[in-house]
């Protein structure tokens, strides 16, 4: 195959080979075959005595290309390994020019070639383990070789990135240039053929470690540890383990039984399916990618009570302007307050200096006056959640707020298109539906308007790009697309709690299922007062319907969660630690008792089960009725802001694993049972269809 994406040119007796492959230079099939090519041809010339590998654009290169994970590409030959055996080999010295990105199978590359000459600024890392992976082209066995047992095994086990500057004196760099890399490069292998110093094979260096069996065993019991159910972090070790205690090709060999077994995980599948869906929420299926978006740069944030402040921290985080506005004076002193005191965590730890700090709080303008929203980008409230509120709110806004504004609004139950209309130009209104703590969950639902503007969507979507957030669109209907789902999987809990398992049961058998916390504990941390108050608001306003809930009985014994050191727990003062409770447990049995429901046996497989196939149903629901753009964005609602365990990849993903054919029979054996809720438990209509086509609902290429 031609050279199509590595650029070959003579320097003297230097041989530069640029790989050309943006945007990371990854190392697809082409380019595989391409470095092969050229290698070989600088090897051919007679006149090249050297050959220096450099890549342009984001550096030297990213590693594996993510496009071809998954298709016969990934491994069509040459496969990296072989690549990085030819580079070996090579009888004339390969020196790896290192500048910007250089991770994953680009760091396994650089350290197959003789030598590595970088600059400041490069990005070095084996990142693998956090898709549920080990370096599989001989990382795990050059890399203590070159560096170290330890500081290698270090950056394979947390995929950590680590800035070139701290890697200056190591012996994985043969030389560091302060200016231009190429010229660098070039003047080093010059040297190199000055002096005749020939390849120098990472392979041959030998590993000396006496006390290596107890170095080991204390890695394999701190990595067991933290790694929880991943099985990743502890193959690492056994891999650099081989890297010492067997000869180079014995250890690649291991290495490679390591990588197969873990690629062929489960948690490893979930991993890389979260890096895809991840790409794949940031495309909006009917508006093209090179859209122009509207600029943002100016913020205006109404209401600094929980939600506005981790709003306004979310902006300033990220060097973004906010003009704070509240109603009243008083109002406003505790929101900057309660920003202040937020960082103090994060100044303790040191994860922050004072200077920074006084920075990030001067790009906060507090006002009580719309007036100074005039010049905003983008103004997003966070008031009350009532709907004169808002109407108010988005008057005022409207007549203040400069043409082409984007007025978002953080309502979580609200209908945002109502509340668009209450301005003259619907088409500059989204939801950006924040999470809490606002600066720290990174879920963003951003809520498309029936009328919203494509150019104001795109535009958010990239702007929650620019300050972390993992942002999914969601389509208008109640609760979007979060707590749409959590309302089921709550509704769920609730009827086994009525069917006769206790709240600690039912929490510990979705803990234990990987669920962050139980739905019993999230009541207790939220409040359960809120509900209560809901549920008589709605009473008053139906007084046919029965909105009445156990909770209800908690709430008027004063056990509102946490707050109240009681809920459907008891906690020890200044505990957050959750104590079943057998006053609860009397209260719950009242409960029943009265509503006559017949108690029976629940176990841990049921709460799993009705839980999670209630969310996989609405789900799925959630798909079809055109809510969710794909599965995968509701994998990302729930993994980032519902606790969902990351190594099961979402509940749709979770679904797809088990079977949809088997979940849609469970389902329909739960809505035969006698009582139930029978449209709640009835297979969604898209479930059944992709059963019956044996199809899922991440479909390898594209999602329905
Ligand atoms: P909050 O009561 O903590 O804060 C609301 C703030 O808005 C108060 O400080 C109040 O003084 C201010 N305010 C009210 N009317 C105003 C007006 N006309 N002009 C200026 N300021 C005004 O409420 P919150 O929990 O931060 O919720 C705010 C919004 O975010 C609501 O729409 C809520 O549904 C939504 N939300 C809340 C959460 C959550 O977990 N709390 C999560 C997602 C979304």
């Amino acid at each position: 195959m031609a050279l199509v994406k590595l650029k070959f040119e003579a320097r003297g007796a230097i041989a530069v080979l640029r790989l050309e492959n943006p945007p990371v230079n990854s190392l697809g099939h082409e380019m595989r075959q391409a470095l092969v090519d050229g290698v070989e041809r600088a090897n051919a010339e007679p006149g090249i005595e050297a050959i220096v590998l450099i890549g342009g654009g984001a550096g030297f290169s990213g590693g594996a290309d993510i496009r071809e994970f998954g298709t016969p590409k990934a491994a069509a030959a040459p496969n990296l390994l072989a690549v990085l055996r030819e580079i070996e080999a090579s009888p004339k010295p390969v020196i790896a020019a290192i500048e910007g990105v250089c991770m994953g199978g680009g760091l396994e590359l650089a350290l197959a070639c003789h030598y590595r000459v970088a600059v400041p600024g490069a990005r070095v890392a084996l990142p693998e383990v956090k898709l549920g992976l080990l370096p599989g082209a001989g990382g795990t066995q050059r890399l203590p070789r070159l560096l170290g047992v330890e500081p290698a095994l270090n950056m394979i086990v947390s995929g950590a990135v680590v800035a070139s500057e701290k890697l200056r004196d190591s012996p994985l760099f043969d030389a560091f240039a302060e200016g231009d890399l190429l010229e660098a490069a070039i003047g080093f292998a010059g040297r190199v053929v000055a002096e005749r110093l020939g390849p120098r094979r990472v392979r041959d260096l030998a590993i000396v470690m006496p006390n290596a069996e107890a170095y080991f065993q204390f890695a394999r019991n701190t990595v067991k540890a933290v790694a929880g159910p991943y099985p990743a972090p502890l193959a690492c070790v056994d891999a650099v383990a081989a890297a010492v205690g067997k000869p180079f090709e014995a250890g690649l060999k291991r290495e490679r039984e390591l990588f197969t077994r873990l690629m062929t995980s489960p948690e490893s599948a979930a991993l890389r399916h979260v890096f895809q869906a991840e790409r794949a929420a940031a495309h909006i299926l009917d508006v093209p990618k090179d859209l122009a978006v509207r600029p943002i740069q100016k913020i205006g944030v109404i209401g600094a009570g929980t939600m506005g402040g981790g709003i306004t921290m979310s902006f300033i985080n990220a060097g973004l302007p906010v003009v704070l506005l509240e109603m009243k004076q008083d109002a406003l002193d505790r929101g900057l307050a309660a920003i202040r005191r937020n960082y103090q965590g994060a100044l303790r730890k040191g994860a922050l200096t004072e200077t920074t700090l006084a920075q990030r709080l001067a790009l906060i303008t507090p006002t009580l006056d719309f007036e100074l929203l005039r010049d905003r980008d983008l103004i997003v409230e966070a008031v009350f959640e009532n709907m004169n509120v808002k109407r108010e709110v988005f008057g005022k806004l409207d007549a203040v707020a400069r043409p082409g504004a984007i007025l978002a609004s953080n309502t979580s139950a609200l209908n945002l298109n109502a509340i668009a209309d209450f301005t003259q130009r619907p088409q500059d209104v989204i939801g950006l539906h924040f999470f809490s703590p606002a600066n720290v969950m990174r879920l963003l639902e951003v809520v498309r308007g029936a009328k919203t503007a494509h150019d104001v969507l795109a535009g958010a979507m990239r702007l929650a790009k620019t300050i972390g957030k993992v942002a999914v669109v969601s389509g208008v209907c109640d609760g979007f697309i979060g707590n749409r789902m959590l309302a089921r999987y709550r509704a769920a809990a609730n009827d086994l709690l009525m069917a006769g398992a206790l709240p600690q049961q039912i929490d510990a058998a979705l803990q234990e299922f990987g669920m962050a916390m139980g739905p019993f504990r999230v009541g207790d941390l939220a409040g359960l007062d809120i509900g209560w108050a809901s549920r008589k608001r709605r009473a008053a306003e139906f007084p046919d319907r029965d909105f009445s809930d156990v909770a209800d009985e908690l709430c008027e014994a004063g056990r509102f969660g946490q707050k109240t050191g009681a809920g459907w727990y008891r906690y020890e003062p200044g505990s957050r630690q959750p104590i079943p409770d057998p006053q609860v447990t009397a209260i719950i049995e009242e409960y029943r008792r009265r509503k006559g429901v017949t108690v029976r046996e629940v176990g841990a497989q049921e709460i799993v089960e009705r839980c999670i196939y209630a969310l996989i149903n609405e789900g799925a629901r959630i798909i079809e009725d055109g809510t969710a753009q794909r599965a995968s964005d509701i994998d990302l609602v729930y993994l980032n802001g519902y606790g969902f365990p990351a190594y099961r990849g979402g509940p749709m993903f979770y679904a797809d694993q088990t079977g949809l054919g088997d979940i849609a029979r469970a389902l329909r054996r739960i809505a035969a049972v006698p009582g139930t809720d029978t449209a709640f438990w009835t297979p969604a209509p898209l479930l059944v269809r992709l059963a019956q086509q044996g199809k899922t609902f991440n479909e390898p290429k594209g999602s329905p």
